[in-house]
């Protein structure tokens, strides 16, 4: 059996300065910081933080006066925003860059004249964080199938942008659907160039690897993406949370064996799962 990683496994920039901006704040304030929901999509991190002494809220109201509030990688709407802020609370965004910019750009396209269509996923901290920012007229199309039911009303202009971890794959799809019936559509789906680069990545590991594990957590977006990239290319993807999820069972039957990862799962674990899977190759020899 071979075992091949992927060229771009880990975190990514976004990730990777939520967490730094969370480890300054510990040490500069002391345990506890609390954030508004998970930082980020994947279990070892999060509890690595809670045992560091983050704790995680749903609710700014209640917190203690002064006490530090991070907003988590994926942003936040307007009205969550000034909410918080309205409290006596040290607030710290920990918003991607990448995600603030197309927050903005749906704000910017709304207060254009344009009707926002948003390709993302239903539910997700980012979408709704994205939509919450958008003043005007907004559709979320979740897949393609909602673009081809969309059924656009003549004379409004419409401007089209998405959730950063989509499959770009998927997006280009749903707006090729829409241009058909919206003739003049804005495109400015927004996949940022981290997640791009690594759906790349993944594509080009699967076409030469028949199984490819992709460690991640089941609700972290980008992650549950990549594993629908291999199957498209015909080969078998397993979602695995850590090393001890690799068994001699998961890998039956494959002779070349891929692993990756999602954006927040950090490198420690994508080589744990590498050299479980090497120890079982080895010990097949
Ligand atoms: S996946 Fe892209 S947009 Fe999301 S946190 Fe990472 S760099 Fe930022």
């Amino acid at each position: 059996m071979e075992v091949k990683l992927c060229s771009i496994t880990g975190f990514c920039s976004g990730v990777r300065a939520a967490l730094d901006l969370t480890a300054d704040m510990l040490k500069q304030h002391g345990p506890p910081v609390f954030i508004l929901h998970e930082l980020v999509h994947n279990e070892s991190v999060v509890n690595d933080l809670l045992a560091r002494g983050a704790r995680i809220v749903d609710d700014p109201e209640g917190l203690p006066p002064g006490a530090t509030l991070i907003f988590s990688a994926h942003g936040v709407s307007e009205a969550v925003e000034a909410r918080a802020r309205a409290l006596p609370l040290n607030i710290v965004d920990a918003t991607c860059p990448l995600v603030r910019k197309v927050q903005e750009r749906g704000a910017e396209l709304s207060d254009a004249g344009h009707v926002v269509l948003l390709f993302g996923k239903a539910g997700h901290r980012e979408v709704e964080g994205i939509l919450g920012r958008i003043h005007g007229e907004k559709h979320l199309l979740t897949n393609p199938e909602d673009a081809r039911d969309f059924k656009p009303v003549s004379g409004h202009s419409y401007a089209c942008i998405s959730q950063t971890t989509m499959n770009s794959d998927v997006i280009a799809e749903m707006a090729a659907i829409l241009r058909e019936k919206i003739p003049g559509l804005a495109d400015f789906a927004s996949v940022c160039y981290a997640t791009r680069k690594r759906q790349d990545a993944v594509r080009e590991l699967a076409t030469v690897c028949d199984l490819v594990l992709v460690a991640g957590s089941a609700h972290s977006s980008n992650t549950s993406r990549l594993c629908e990239i291999v199957k498209s290319q015909g080969a078998r993807a397993e979602l695995v949370s850590g090393p001890e999820a690799v068994t001699p069972d998961l890998l039956r039957g494959a002779k070349c064996v891929g692993v990756t990862s999602g954006a927040s799962a950090p490198d420690t674990l994508v080589r744990g799962i590498f050299d479980a899977v090497k120890r079982i190759a080895e010990n097949e020899k």
